[in-house]
């Protein structure tokens, strides 16, 4: 088994990793993903029925 960042073998200690910088380098780039994703879930809840306008 290689490491998934740089393929260098694995280290049982920071598997399925080399070392701790590739195990950063992977939780980095999976937390720059999660948060360039763009946010398409659309909540499913059924509109509020809209409060009678009061124009007074
Ligand atoms: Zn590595």
């Amino acid at each position: 088994m290689t490491c998934p960042i740089c393929n260098k073998p694995t280290v049982e200690a920071y598997k399925p990793f080399c070392s701790k910088r590739c195990t950063d380098v992977d939780l980095a780039r999976w937390f720059n993903e999660a948060y360039s994703a763009p946010v398409i879930e659309i909540d499913d809840e059924p509109d509020e029925e809209p409060s009678p306008a009061n124009d007074n």
